[in-house]
């Protein structure tokens, strides 16, 4: 069987890892790698495919900046090309990003079966673009590998349960990979700091673009990095532009994005998480951290309900109160909520057998 993987933003990089992986232990399959180029930064880009060990793509397609409809309509007319040159017998899209929709559109015209790795997720905002994404991936898939129980709810509820399609709950790739390379850690270069910092990343439109959310938000790091623990922050590129259009300062151990593996080691060294992450939310419970998430509502809802993770939105007195007092507890995976580290294993069987 011949797949075409289409990646292009961060976290694709490490979930093809480990599903690629997989893959290549089954007989029967070749995979064909797609790289968008939605991230282009070296920090961000090269770094993963250099530490993950993901194949070199067969196809860089260079398309980064612009406004959506701009950069998911070019991603479109390429990926489009390269389908109709490969021919594949399915394509593999992972996630919400702009790469996402456009490969599952793409294929989805030219009559190729989509598997979507990570479906059903939903945190019905629909004016998350992430969450418009994931939507019409899903409608235009016949294989929706799902993340966890209520991602499969959230299939039933929207009536997938009577299409002619396969929903399987095979548990998350981010687990793999978290348990896969748990011990590549590495610490990020130049850091000093005892443990016990908190970890903090910020990178959301939401947040990002809205300088009322921003500002707030800046003000909320300050007190904290000031009061209960030093903070830091790996800084996304979008978010050191909207940092210096708003004219904000930002005092707190700000880095350049780190790779996965030093990623990893702040993960397993901080004594807390602040983020607006997907990916980091459930990392920090896979590193057994707390969390205190800067959304208004969440994908990863099971974290909620077991108090592990808290939903602050931008609200600044919310999130310091948050972080001064889940600081310090460690939480644990009681009872699997993720599949433990299997996700990939079972996408892998399942395609053989498909
Ligand atoms: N990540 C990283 N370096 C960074 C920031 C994040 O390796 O400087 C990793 C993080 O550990 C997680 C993934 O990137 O595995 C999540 O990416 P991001 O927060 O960009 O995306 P989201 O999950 O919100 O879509």
């Amino acid at each position: 069987m011949k797949l075409l993987t289409i990646i292009g933003a961060r976290p694709q990089f490490i979930k093809a890892s480990v599903v690629s992986r997989a893959i290549d232990e089954q007989e029967g399959f070749s995979e064909i790698i797609v790289h968008t180029g939605q991230h282009f930064d070296a920090n961000m880009s090269d770094v993963f495919f250099n530490q993950l060990g993901i194949p070199r793509p067969n196809y860089q397609l260079n398309i980064h900046g612009g406004l959506h409809g701009e950069m998911t309509g070019r991603m479109l007319a390429d990926i489009e090309r390269v389908m109709l040159k490969e021919a594949p017998d399915r394509v593999l899209v992972y996630g919400d990003t702009n790469s996402t929709l456009a490969g599952a559109l793409a294929a989805a015209k030219l009559h190729i079966p989509i598997a979507h790795i990570e479906a059903g997720l939903r945190s019905f905002d629909m004016r998350m673009p992430e969450e418009i994404n994931r939507i019409l991936t899903d409608q235009v898939s016949d294989v929706l590998f799902c993340p966890t129980t209520a991602a499969v709810d959230n299939l039933a509820r929207e009536g997938f349960s009577d299409r002619p399609v396969k929903i399987l709950n095979v548990g998350d790739v981010m687990q793999d990979s978290a348990l896969f390379f748990a011990k590549r850690a590495v610490a990020p270069k130049g850091l000093s700091l005892p443990d016990g910092f908190i970890l903090a990343t910020l990178h959301r439109a939401e947040n990002t673009n809205d300088p009322a959310r921003l500002q707030a938000i800046v003000n909320a790091l300050l007190v904290i990095h000031e009061t209960v623990a030093p903070i830091v922050l790996p800084l996304h590129p979008r978010t050191r532009a909207a940092i210096h259009k708003a004219g904000l300062t930002l005092d707190v151990h700000v880095i350049d994005p780190v790779g996965y593996f030093e990623m990893i080691w702040l993960l397993q060294h901080c004594g807390l998480v602040l983020t607006d992450s997907g990916g980091v939310q459930k990392e920090a419970f896979f590193f057994g951290k707390s969390c205190v998430t800067m959304r208004d509502q969440t994908e990863w809802i099971e974290l909620v309900n077991i108090e592990v993770n808290e939903l602050v939105g931008a609200d600044q007195d919310g999130i310091i109160t948050a972080v001064g007092r889940r600081f310090g507890q460690l939480v644990e995976d009681q009872n699997n909520l993720y599949g433990g580290g299997q996700a990939s294993k079972c996408i892998a069987k399942f395609l053989r057998n498909i």
